[in-house]
């Protein structure tokens, strides 16, 4: 559930929300179209569950449109997922084709809208061949990766590069992860919905729920990581941490994660952690429904220290959320985490399991210091991560691509 634009005025000040509209009354009924490859799972479908709505609701014409695909379709688009995260893999010729051969049944389906949309954003990979499908375009088309691409396994980045070079400009969450394209590159990093159930505040009971739901102990600390199971998530890497820190003080694990419809490796994944986590009651291996908002947003709050030990980050919303919350955050020191873990002010950006159980101790004996380093999280979320930032930053974009030439850029 997304709220009306006005009701973030408390959290973001006025003059946001009239810079806001002032940009919604430029671009009225500008027809946008985002196609990713999930409703449901992960950060893209996250944002655009809100992202949608408010658009609309500044008076843009705004859709969201989702690839159908069969298993084998998804089982390439995450193997050019992990290729562009720089892991080594070795996709056929075949399996480029059924890859190719999807969007075009795909494109079919969706022919009218994308050929008359003013703007189209095409998020990651899977649905990337769309645009040199669609001879027959008005509008302008941007190519939007959410994945850590700064050091991609060449011959991925390779065969991806042809059905990417073609669109009029692309967005990344990091400088670091911009690309040798012929179009202009642009930085946007990700947001949250602070009014979502996701991230809203919940009450006592709501947490007391959540806590005896889980069988958590209230007198002990926890450490929360929630995470699609995924390798360059690093499960198996917070356990090791978690049993380091467990030999010397008596702490509870959660790992919560769940499923999403493009990503087929998440069960091999999962039975890797939970092989992992065997016999120890304080790890509580949890598989959530992906509508589940509130149980996240209740464990991120029950949580003494969020961890999110990534190998490898487009931006990491889980971060985001932890330190919304008023969490300190255990990060990886890479990619989108980099931007939002500042050492000592916000958490901590680690390497290794050992680094991360370094941190986690120390955060457990420095009570205090742990406070206030979630109250200044949660200002630097308000400050630099919240929803009303991303939408600007959006409409800027679409604005700035559809002036005519020579029209002088409009600034906000
Ligand atoms: N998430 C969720 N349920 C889960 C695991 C993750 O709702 O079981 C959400 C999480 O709260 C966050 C998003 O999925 O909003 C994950 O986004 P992130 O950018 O951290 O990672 P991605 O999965 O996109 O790589």
């Amino acid at each position: 559930m997304t709220a009306k634009l006005e009701a973030y005025e408390g959290i973001v000040g006025a003059a946001v929300i009239r810079q806001l509209q002032h940009l919604g009354q430029k671009l009225e009924g500008t027809g946008v179209v985002h196609v990713n490859s999930t409703r449901q799972g992960g950060g893209v479908a996250e944002i655009l569950g809100w992202m949608i709505p408010l658009m609309c609701g500044l008076g843009l014409n705004a859709r969201w449109e989702v690839l159908n695909g069969a298993g084998e379709f998804f089982s390439i688009t995450k193997a050019i997922h992990n290729g562009l995260q720089g892991f080594p893999v070795n996709i056929s010729s075949t399996g480029w084709q059924i890859y190719q051969d999807a969007n075009a049944v795909n494109f079919e389906r969706l022919r009218p809208l994308l050929e008359d949309a003013d703007v189209v954003v095409i998020h990651d990979p899977q649905p990337a061949p769309l645009l040199n499908l669609c001879s027959n375009r008005k509008g302008k088309w941007i190519w939007r990766g959410h994945i850590d691409i700064s050091h991609p396994f060449h011959p991925t980045w390779k065969a991806l590069k042809k059905f990417v070079v073609g669109y009029d400009a692309s967005i990344f969450s990091m400088c670091q992860f911009a690309l040798p394209l012929p179009h202009p590159q642009f930085l946007i990093a990700p947001s949250i919905d602070p009014l979502s159930d996701k991230n809203c505040d919940l009450g006592e009971g709501e947490l007391e729920e959540a806590r005896g739901r889980f069988g958590l102990d209230p007198y002990r600390p926890l450490v929360v990581q929630i995470s699609r199971f995924d390798r360059f998530k690093d499960p198996v890497g917070v356990i090791e941490a978690y049993r380091l820190v467990r030999r010397v003080s008596p702490i509870q694990l959660v790992l919560a994660g769940g499923g999403a419809v493009d990503d087929p490796e998440g069960k091999a994944m999962l039975d890797e952690v939970l092989e992992a986590a065997a016999g120890d009651p304080d790890i509580h291996v949890l598989l959530l429904p992906p509508d589940d908002h509130r149980t996240i947003n209740a464990l991120q709050r029950l949580a003494d220290i969020v961890i999110q030990k990534s190998t490898r980050e487009g931006f990491g919303l889980t971060v985001t959320e932890g330190l919304w919350k008023g969490k300190p955050v255990i990060g990886g020191d890479v990619g989108g985490i980099r931007s939002q873990v500042v050492n000592y002010h916000t958490g901590f950006l680690v390497n290794t399991p050992e680094g991360a159980a370094h941190r986690i101790r120390f955060l457990l004996h420095h009570g205090e210091l742990r406070n206030n380093m979630g109250v200044k999280a949660r200002e630097y979320v308000r400050e630099n991560f919240l929803l009303t930032r991303h939408l600007q930053e959006y409409l800027t974009l679409f604005h700035q691509l559809l002036s005519k030439r020579g029209e002088k850029m409009f600034y906000v």
